[in-house]
């Protein structure tokens, strides 16, 4: 349970978790019931939650620890990194300092916030050397006796007081022991150095010479973070087939995306990526040479209706749909030799393991 919270808690907020936890933990309440889970009921209670890897994978690490390693889960931080699938550095440490008591320490975004404060660190907070630091500092902090209840503590700090904009110094627990709050309240300090002050060449937890302490921004003058990359911009045409199917009620086609990559395994309808700049009409032509391959049978490029464009931002992605729509007159043989597809109604379509992307579109 402590594992799969976890998973889904990543990139996602605790009020979107909870139903899709407890749905899981319903569904499948034990390693062994997961394990037997298929890749299709995955994803299909995963969707609307995204980074739909995590699902896939904790999946897969079900079917490992039932498989290889006797229905046994790995007790500690290293070895539940070691050998499951999905398990990076925080989730070991989370579960192992929770469900198993090792005094090891966790850092998250949480964390990171907390400790830069705390010791002033102004480097980028997303550095290697930062990091390594942060944990450290984090395994070294740890209470022995009480490890996982320290770790939530810690991250709840970081949640709830120690907020990024305007934290609660004031009622701070820990706000005695706090250089940023001392900075930001006395100045610089001058009988014990803060990291920053201390005029070691190359620190690498020093902020750059060139950026001074904003004493507008008081504490949150850390932590200090590296500008964000831009995401990359994609576009896709995406078609909308539609016909009647045996009781007069719409249907459409969706098709599955390969088992690896961007949304594995989840259906969608025909889609194709596109080339930047790519004129309208070129575009249809694109799309109707792909649905081609679909029907197995030439679809005029005229013939598809410009619906409108959806917009969808995945963590890196700025992906833009071009939604086009064709209805159909008569059915259509599908090859089987294609990725597997289906013919759904608006509901079957709903519950189907489909995207918030294509749900929008
Ligand atoms: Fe964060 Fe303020 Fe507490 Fe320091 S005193 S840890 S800046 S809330």
């Amino acid at each position: 349970a402590v594992w799969v919270s976890e998973i889904m808690l990543q990139q996602t907020q605790v009020a979107t978790v909870i139903d899709y936890y407890n749905r899981w933990m319903q569904k499948w309440p034990t390693l062994q019931a997961l394990a037997q889970a298929s890749l299709e009921e995955v994803n299909e209670l995963w969707a609307g939650l995204g980074y739909y890897s995590r699902g896939k994978r904790l999946q897969e690490a079900a079917k490992k620890v039932v498989s290889e390693l006797g229905g046994q889960m790995p007790r500690t931080a290293e070895d539940l990194q070691k050998l499951l699938p999905g398990v990076g550095r925080y989730t070991a440490g989370a579960v192992a300092s929770i469900s198993f008591g090792q005094a090891t320490g966790v850092v998250d975004g949480n964390v990171i916030r907390v400790l830069c404060r705390l010791r002033c660190i102004g480097a980028d907070s997303s550095s290697p050397a930062v990091i390594e630091q942060l944990w450290d500092m984090a395994n070294t902090l740890v209470d022995r006796s009480h490890p996982g209840d320290f770790n939530q503590a810690l991250m709840e700090l970081g949640a709830t007081v120690c907020v990024p904009k305007a934290p609660l110094c004031g009622d701070c627990p820990v706000k005695q022991h706090c250089r940023a709050r001392r900075r930001k309240l006395f100045g610089k300090p001058n009988a014990v150095p803060d990291v920053e002050d201390c005029g070691v060449e190359g620190c690498h937890l020093c902020p750059p010479a060139t950026e001074l302490w904003d004493s507008s921004l008081g504490v949150t003058n850390f932590p200090r973070k590296a500008a964000k990359k831009q995401p990359k911009v994609a576009r896709t045409a995406t078609c909308v087939l539609e016909r009647r199917g045996c009781h007069g009620a719409p249907e459409y086609l969706i098709v599955q995306r390969p088992s690896s990559g961007l949304l594995a395994g989840l259906w969608e309808f025909p889609s194709v990526p596109l080339d930047q700049g790519l004129q309208e009409k070129k575009q249809r032509e694109v799309l109707a040479h792909h649905l081609h391959a679909w029907m197995g049978r030439p679809v005029m490029a005229g013939a598809l209706q410009f619906i409108g464009e959806v917009v969808h931002i995945f963590s890196h992605i700025h992906q833009t749909y071009v939604v086009y729509s064709l209805p159909l007159d008569g059915d259509v043989t599908l090859d089987p030799a294609l990725s597997p597809s289906r013919w759904v109604t608006e509901e079957e379509f709903c519950a189907a393991a489909v995207s918030t992307a294509m749900k929008k579109v």
